[in-house]
């Protein structure tokens, strides 16, 4: 793919209380980044696991054929793969959209939307030493469903990747509530503790309504 331009990310978790952050493409300091830990080859392995069952799910989900997959239309990064523009404080991913340029077709070129999920171990790693009952395989199981929820919704043009604060914070909600109702049947050992970690960011509508 040809990356050129950079657009808005959209972030999962961060922050404890109600919706999580929408990144603002805060460019994080360099050098504090670099003391961050990374996924060890084992975590890659079980993330890697994880990838491939949030595909499967959320293609199910969606009744997505073989044909209509994203699959060339996006990519899972995780910190090693990263540039510092794909670097975020706070939220455990963030989606970055590029636009691509084809030069195979007919009429010469054509450009396409490419999206990148960019994990940020430290903030999952980070999570996961501080609360006992979360592991990686459930938790980047969450974290890459939602994601790839949000690249399907923008494919189908159900939620416009530039909407305005208050549309991408409800577009939010109703991704976590996407994210539940995909994984509340799927048997994962520890997923139950993940969805109740992710209790909040899908049932504040009300406050959303109220502000
Ligand atoms: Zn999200």
């Amino acid at each position: 793919m040809g990356g050129v331009s950079q657009g808005q990310g959209t972030t999962v978790g961060g922050r404890k209380s109600g919706i999580s952050k929408i990144s603002t493409g805060n460019v994080p300091d360099e050098k504090a980044m670099e003391k961050k830990k990374k996924f060890n080859r084992e975590q890659i392995a079980v993330v890697n696991n994880a990838v491939t069952m949030a595909e499967e799910l959320v293609s199910n989900y969606y009744k997505l054929s073989a044909a209509q997959w994203l699959r060339q239309k996006y990519d899972v990064k995780t910190v090693a793969d990263l540039s510092p523009r794909e670097l975020v404080n706070g939220p455990f991913a963030q989606v970055v959209r590029y636009k691509g340029q084809r030069r195979d077709t007919a009429l010469g070129s054509a450009t396409y939307d490419f999206y990148k999920i960019c994990l940020q171990d430290y903030a999952i790693l980070a999570v996961l030493k501080k609360i006992d009952v979360l592991h990686i395989f459930p938790f980047t199981l969450y974290i890459i469903t939602h994601e790839l929820i949000h690249i399907v919704r923008f494919s189908k043009f159900l939620q416009n990747f530039n909407a305005s604060s208050v549309e991408k914070m409800a577009e939010e909600i109703r991704v976590h509530q996407k994210t539940h109702t995909i994984l509340e049947s799927v048997q994962v050992p520890g997923l139950a503790d993940t969805l109740i970690f992710f209790v909040n960011w899908r049932t504040s509508l009300d406050d959303l309504s109220n502000n």
